[in-house]
């Protein structure tokens, strides 16, 4: 974590936020938004995907947005990769952090990466191979996606996110992200969760949170994690995205609004939340139909609010 804050937020929307959007989201809107929010102070920004365009055709550009994302200094350029080859691709532009999901739910990785877990770990086994002879600064963060539930098997036993966190571990990973990907969790269960994968691997890696707003509950959820000791979670500004497999999914968590929380809770983001909300207006004129969410953007600070980054 950056020296001098207290919690560290991940923009997720440049990958998560737009990965579902039909509309492609213009290249240099993408350099726009996250040099944009790169000045405000973010310590970590997911820019794109490498998947082939074929599949994916929002992140045709990937090259492109982490060529332009380097020009900028201070913060973490991350990027997605479900697989070997575009790891291999992600690590030939230069990103600092590959960020590889995997189902907890078997039926969701099929659906999701059309491989069964067991042939995701081997695959990541591949990965960091690679990362250790071609790209060894490079960090490799392991998704632990549908742990808090799954819309097509349903609920998610602990036991099984602690095995699938134990293998990752085990095989190289430097981060887990334990994730709600289709928004079920409540905040009773994230407790539960949280205190049990932060209380096996918390003193060996850093175990973040990345949850969705589906059903109201993301900032809870936030809170309990925090509660639990969690320092690290995801978000999209203007709380863009959603899930192909979880049907009416709205996004993550908004950024904005986490900011805020966090900020009140007297802890030290590092992020400027006014310059931060300005940068929505850089997503409304890239994504002029798609309905931007967050409160703390509507309408505004507190009268006498201090965030907690400025009181230092
Ligand atoms: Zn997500």
């Amino acid at each position: 974590m950056r020296p001098g804050i207290d919690v560290e937020c991940r923009e997720v929307g440049l990958r998560d936020g737009i990965q579902i959007q039909k509309v492609f989201f213009p290249t240099e809107g993408k350099i726009a938004w996250l040099t944009a929010e790169a000045a405000t102070g973010m310590p970590e920004i997911e820019v794109c995907s490498f998947v082939p365009p074929k599949l994916l055709p929002q992140f045709a550009d990937a090259k492109d947005v982490v060529a332009a994302a380097k020009k900028i200094d201070g913060y973490t350029i991350a990027a997605l990769s479900p697989n070997l080859r575009g790891a291999m691709d992600a690590f030939e532009a230069g990103v600092h952090k590959l960020n590889y999901v995997t189902s907890v739910s078997e039926e969701h990785n099929l659906a999701n990466v059309r491989r069964t877990v067991d042939e995701s770990v081997e695959d990541f086994k591949r990965i960091v191979e690679l990362r250790n002879e071609k790209a060894p600064d490079v960090k490799l963060a392991t998704g632990l996606a549908t742990a808090l539930g799954c819309s097509i098997s349903g609920q998610v036993p602990v036991a099984d996110v602690m095995a699938l966190a134990g293998r990752f571990f085990e095989a190289g990973a430097d981060e887990l992200v334990v994730s709600d990907t289709v928004g079920y969790a409540n905040p009773q269960q994230v407790k539960e969760m949280f205190n049990a994968v932060i209380g096996e691997f918390g003193d060996k890696v850093p175990v973040a949170a990345h949850f969705h707003d589906t059903r109201g509950l993301g900032l809870a959820n936030v809170f309990a994690a925090l509660e639990a000791g969690c320092r690290h979670f995801d978000a999209s500004l203007a709380g863009l995205g959603g899930c192909p497999f979880a049907p009416k999914a709205t996004g993550n968590i908004v950024m904005d609004d986490l900011v805020f929380l966090l900020e009140g809770a007297g802890m030290k983001t590092g992020v400027d939340l006014d310059k931060l909300v300005q940068v929505r207006e850089i997503v409304a004129a890239n994504l002029p139909e798609e309905p931007l969410h967050g409160m703390y953007a509507k309408a505004g600070a507190p009268k006498g609010f201090v965030p907690a980054t400025q009181a230092a």
